[in-house]
């Protein structure tokens, strides 16, 4: 099936594959080792056919991908109201890494930048492992469908260099917002950071959650539709940092990029999408996963707001 997809597919990752424009980050020196030119594309539909082109088995850290995934797994864990009591649901317009920024609730603005996502690692409780850090690897193998783990170099460089994000922790304790356990939550946070995937891995999550949270290959359901609903609902408005805005004018797609290259995205009822390239632009994009992206929603409609959309096909 699909023809067209599968052409597209070929088509833009031959048309981009030349494009070598940005840099990789240089945010700490385990990141910025990576080779600048990889490349890969994957999607999995919510029927669990596979479509890929590249480097699909290069493993990356996952990055700031992690923070929809630990959102989703505080919102199981706690229910949404209890949530959103430690977290706001609001855009920022600044960096991710944004030194703190509260709103009138005392709370960070959003899961999604550093401070909201340090925030959701602190509600992560051990409930089917033994520890925090087994569960939140548990539950995000669950969408990956394969159990996944820590890259510890990329762990032990972010906690030596991550010293913004120890700002960050100290302030969120300075106005107790987390407790005197600070220093582990922080901790969990590197450690989602660098779990290693590859696109087909963040491919099946994104299909999982295109696919009313249930694992379209494993069968597993994930979340339930009404914390999906919150996930995506986030993802649209603040999953591409503050670049969120006009990725929802132009891709209009619920999706979240991470600084190692990677972005997710997910057509609701369709299709998961991943994309490797660890070029970023100014804002921290993947600069072909911004080009690949505009041209998939454009080529197959699929802005979600979209008139003319009837259903999203991918043929
Ligand atoms: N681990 C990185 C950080 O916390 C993730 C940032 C990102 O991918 N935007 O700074």
């Amino acid at each position: 099936m699909d023809k067209n997809f599968k052409s597209f597919l070929k088509e833009v990752f031959g048309k981009y594959s030349t494009d070598l424009s940005g840099q990789v980050s240089q945010a700490f020196p385990a990141l910025s080792a990576v080779d600048p030119d990889s490349f890969a594309i994957s999607a999995v539909t919510v029927d669990g056919e596979v479509f890929e082109q590249g480097e699909v088995s290069r493993d990356f850290t996952i990055q700031s991908i992690s923070k929809a995934f630990s959102f989703a797994l505080a919102l199981e864990q706690h229910g949404s109201l209890f949530v959103e009591s430690k977290v706001g649901m609001e855009p920022t317009g600044e960096d991710y890494d944004t030194i703190i920024k509260l709103d009138d609730k005392n709370r960070p603005f959003n899961p999604m930048v550093n401070s909201g996502a340090i925030v959701m690692s602190g509600l992560i409780n051990p409930r089917e492992k033994a520890t925090r850090e087994e569960e939140l690897l548990d539950y995000f193998g669950k969408f990956a469908g394969r159990s996944l783990k820590i890259d510890e170099e990329t762990y032990r460089s972010e906690n030596e260099n991550g010293h913004k994000n120890w700002a960050i922790a100290h302030l969120l304790r300075h106005f107790n917002i987390l407790t005197k356990e600070y220093r582990e939550v922080l901790d969990l946070y590197f450690k989602q950071c660098s779990i290693l995937v590859n696109t087909h891995d963040l491919a099946l999550m994104g299909a999982t959650l295109a696919n009313d949270g249930q694992n379209p290959i494993t069968g597993i359901k994930c979340l339930s539709s009404e914390n999906l609903r919150h996930v995506l609902s986030i993802l649209f408005t603040c999953g591409m940092y503050n670049y969120s805005g006009e990725w929802a004018f132009d891709v209009g797609l619920p999706a979240k990029s991470g600084i190692s290259g990677g972005i997710l995205l997910v057509v609701p009822g369709v299709l998961g999408m991943a994309i490797y390239s660890p070029r970023l632009d100014k804002r921290g994009n993947s600069i072909r996963g911004i080009k690949v992206s505009e041209e998939l929603s454009d080529r197959f409609q699929l802005h979600v707001l979209d008139y003319t959309r009837k259903k999203a096909r991918i043929n």
